[in-house]
């Protein structure tokens, strides 16, 4: 008990008696009062409003059973039916054995005879059963993080409540710690490494949390929650955490991100508290610039933009409120450039909100699965078109469909871009599949798989992005792909930035080794176009060129 003591603070608890007599509160009240806050009640109606009105800060009630009107096992009955006083823990006074039995059927936890004992005797039956009880309320709830020793999650909200319960005043902060691109790392040291690092951080954030009176625990992964009395900065956390993995391990690219709640309102549960602050986190998970970020009205604002739209997509898919545009692709290798294909890219025309780009919406609804509904309609949507320009101008133009990485974890995909082209009635290697590097840093194995079906089945298999996550080079050369398509970050500083120009020569030669062919997206400006020509890129896509339009002009550039 006293080791738990440690994350309570050795506050004073709270203690209901409750006797009609007057002479036997007062004997107990000078009993208790030098160790616990002791509130009164005089009958069981009395008692049972205060336990109303205090409940989850009562640690125990003393219950006198024979009381005129509402007696005390009345008192218990009440309680048993309630969820918050039903933790409170019961201990009954009185005089005769006989109610024992009956007062543990109700649910009493313990007995105090009357006359009253010693009063060391009492103090001590007190503690104990408080102590019982909040052991028992924590760990009801399961032990500790066997691999950091933090606490578990749901150890870690129950401690968490707790330390509300007996500092209603102080003011929390909620912070959530993740690890940026922790995956990555598993895949490139292996899990072990992974594992110990993990353990490390713990380590740091353990540290962190005793010196400055929190609470810390392992919600999964890479992935820490810890309560902290509020704070105005947390730059030492994020120093600390940094510091101890240099000293352990010499390694520099292990980066934190904290996610911080410091609003957190009186009633607001302690899963959403969390929830919150883990959602600031979220919102610089690709901004490497930034380590911190904090919950705000901003953000609650965009929780409820993004609400809606999970809302609305069902119904925005059944009315065709999802357009599809097409931004043209040019090969580069000739005198003039040549028409060779389009990507299909989606835009939500939103009766309410307007018109919202795929920025908007895409990761979101990658979070919940629902980009399974947008891409399968974008996927028809561009196959249908494929065949209407067949049949239009006579010739055949390749349409690059995004594919996410949730789509890939869809064990049916492959037969059902099967059945789309089929039932436009165009061939697979007229639709391109563009898969975004990122996908390429999770499950591997069936990553590969499942791309190389699609390339037995005849569809072309585009790396989209590339340069712009981790793809490992060793993931490179196990994947079989068709197409490179460099990110546009490289494209935008290829003339102005030394490093960028080098590293697009790098890919070149990377592709060149792979035997692909490259596309540069994100083209904007004679000069780069220029200068990627320069370089051997074959393919363009860009604001030079095109922005994407409706498919009808897409007649513009065929020659
Ligand atoms: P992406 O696949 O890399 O698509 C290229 C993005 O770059 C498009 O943005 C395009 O409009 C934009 N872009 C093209 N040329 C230029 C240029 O010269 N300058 C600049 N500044 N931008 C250019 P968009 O349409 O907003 O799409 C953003 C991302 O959303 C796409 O990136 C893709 O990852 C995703 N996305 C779009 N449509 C779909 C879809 O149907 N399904 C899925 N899963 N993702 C989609
Ligand atoms: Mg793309
Ligand atoms: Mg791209």
């Amino acid at each position: 008990m006293d080791e738990e003591l440690i994350y309570l603070g050795n506050i004073k608890r709270t203690i209901l008696v409750v006797d009609d007599e007057e002479i036997n509160r007062e004997i107990l009240g000078g009993i208790l009062e030098d160790h616990y806050d002791v509130l009164y009640a005089a009958d069981g109606d009395e008692a049972l409003s205060v336990i109303n009105e205090k409940g989850p800060l009562l640690s125990l009630v003393l219950l006198d059973l024979i009381m005129p009107t509402v007696d005390g096992f009345a008192v218990m009955e009440e309680m048993q039916n309630d969820i918050i006083s039903r933790n409170i823990p019961v201990i009954v006074l009185t005089s005769e054995e006989s109610a024992e039995i009956e007062s543990l059927k109700k649910g009493a936890a313990d007995f105090i005879k009357k006359p009253y004992d010693m009063p060391e005797k009492i103090i001590a039956r007190v503690k104990r059963i408080i102590a019982l009880f909040e052991d028992r309320m924590i760990i009801q709830s399961t032990e500790r993080d066997e691999l950091t020793n933090l606490l578990t999650k749901s150890y870690f909200y129950e401690y968490a409540s707790l330390q509300d319960k007996f500092h209603p005043d102080r003011r929390m902060d909620a912070v959530v710690v993740n690890i940026n691109h922790f995956q990555l790392f598993n895949e490139l040291y292996g899990m072990h490494e992974g594992d110990r690092v993990l353990t490390t951080i713990a380590g740091a954030i353990k540290d962190f949390t005793e010196e400055n009176d929190g609470i810390a625990g392992r919600s999964e992964g890479d992935i820490f929650y810890l309560y902290i009395p509020h704070r105005d900065s947390y730059e030492d956390l994020s120093e600390a955490i940094r510091l101890a993995v240099t000293r352990d391990f010499r390694i520099h690219n292990v980066q934190v991100r904290l996610g911080i709640n410091d609003s957190i309102d009186d009633d607001m549960r302690i899963e959403m508290a969390f929830d919150r602050a883990r959602m600031a986190g979220n919102t610089i998970r690709t901004d490497y610039s930034r380590t911190i970020a904090y919950y705000d009205d901003k953000m609650r604002k965009q929780r409820v933009f993004e609400e809606r739209l999970i809302q609305d997509i069902a119904d925005g898919i059944a009315r065709n409120q999802f357009m599809v545009l097409f931004q043209p692709k040019f090969d580069i290798r000739g005198e003039k450039p040549k028409l060779v294909g389009a990507e299909a890219l989606v835009r939500w025309d939103h009766p309410e909100l307007g018109l919202v780009s795929p920025g908007s919406f895409i990761s979101l609804f990658e979070e919940n699965g629902l980009i399974r509904l947008v891409d399968d309609y974008v996927w028809r949507a561009a196959a249908m078109q494929i065949k209407e320009w067949k049949d239009k101008y006579g010739v055949s133009i390749p349409v690059s469909v995004n594919v996410s990485r949730i789509d890939i974890q869809d064990d049916g995909i492959v037969d059902n871009l099967l059945e789309i082209v089929k039932d436009a009635g165009i061939d697979p290697s007229e639709l391109h599949l563009e898969i975004t590097e990122s996908a390429y840093a999770s499950d591997t194995r069936q990553l590969v798989e499942v791309v190389e079906q699609f390339r037995k089945h005849g569809f072309k298999i585009e790396m989209d992005d590339f340069g712009a996550g981790y793809s490992s080079l060793n993931m490179l050369t196990s994947l079989p792909i068709d197409v490179l398509k460099v990110d546009m970050r490289f494209i935008s500083g290829v003339n102005d930035d030394a490093k960028n120009h080098r590293m697009m020569e790098l890919i070149m030669d990377i592709a060149e080794f792979l035997d692909v062919p490259v596309v540069a997206e994100g083209v904007e400006e004679e000069e780069q176009y220029a200068t990627l020509k320069d370089m051997g890129c074959e393919m363009i896509q860009g604001y030079y060129f095109s922005k994407p339009v409706p498919a009808d002009d897409i007649c513009n550039f065929i020659d």
